[in-house]
């Protein structure tokens, strides 16, 4: 219906008429009315902030505990997951790229405990699926 109407009024526009999410700046994807993408939209439901950008080298955490992205400013508590969902690279290469060295924790304690176990059985189980 929208297409239709930006036809009309010339077909110039059908072009920009794909929205970026005010957040992370992905495109051609379901926007909300608050102007975020799905996932940034399900964030801010939860009650997550956008902060602003941690420095290279300087990982910050909230008042939650959770990690904050250095690409997109939201705060997790197991940041390696969030960069290789969300921003499609290993936590290897975020690292490297902002600056954190090895030795830096990525994951709130809480969880690191936690997941130790269930990466293991994870490992496995990605074994046999390959
Ligand atoms: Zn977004
Ligand atoms: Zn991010």
């Amino acid at each position: 219906m929208l297409k239709a109407r930006i036809k009309q009024l010339g077909g110039v526009l059908t072009m920009s008429v794909l929205k970026k999410c005010i957040h992370c700046g992905k495109e051609n994807t379901k926007i909300y009315s608050d102007g975020c993408c799905q996932t940034c939209h399900l964030y801010v439901k939860r009650g997550g902030i956008f902060h602003p950008l941690p420095n290279k080298g300087e990982v910050k955490l909230d008042d939650r505990g959770m990690y904050i992205c250095h690409i997109c400013g939201t705060a997790h508590d197991k940041l390696g997951e969030h960069v290789r969902r969300k921003h499609k690279i290993l936590i290897a290469s975020y690292r490297k790229q902002f600056e954190i060295k090895s030795t830096q924790r990525l994951t709130s304690d809480e969880y690191h405990d936690k997941m130790k176990e269930h990466n293991l059985k994870n490992d496995a189980i990605g074994y046999l699926k390959k």
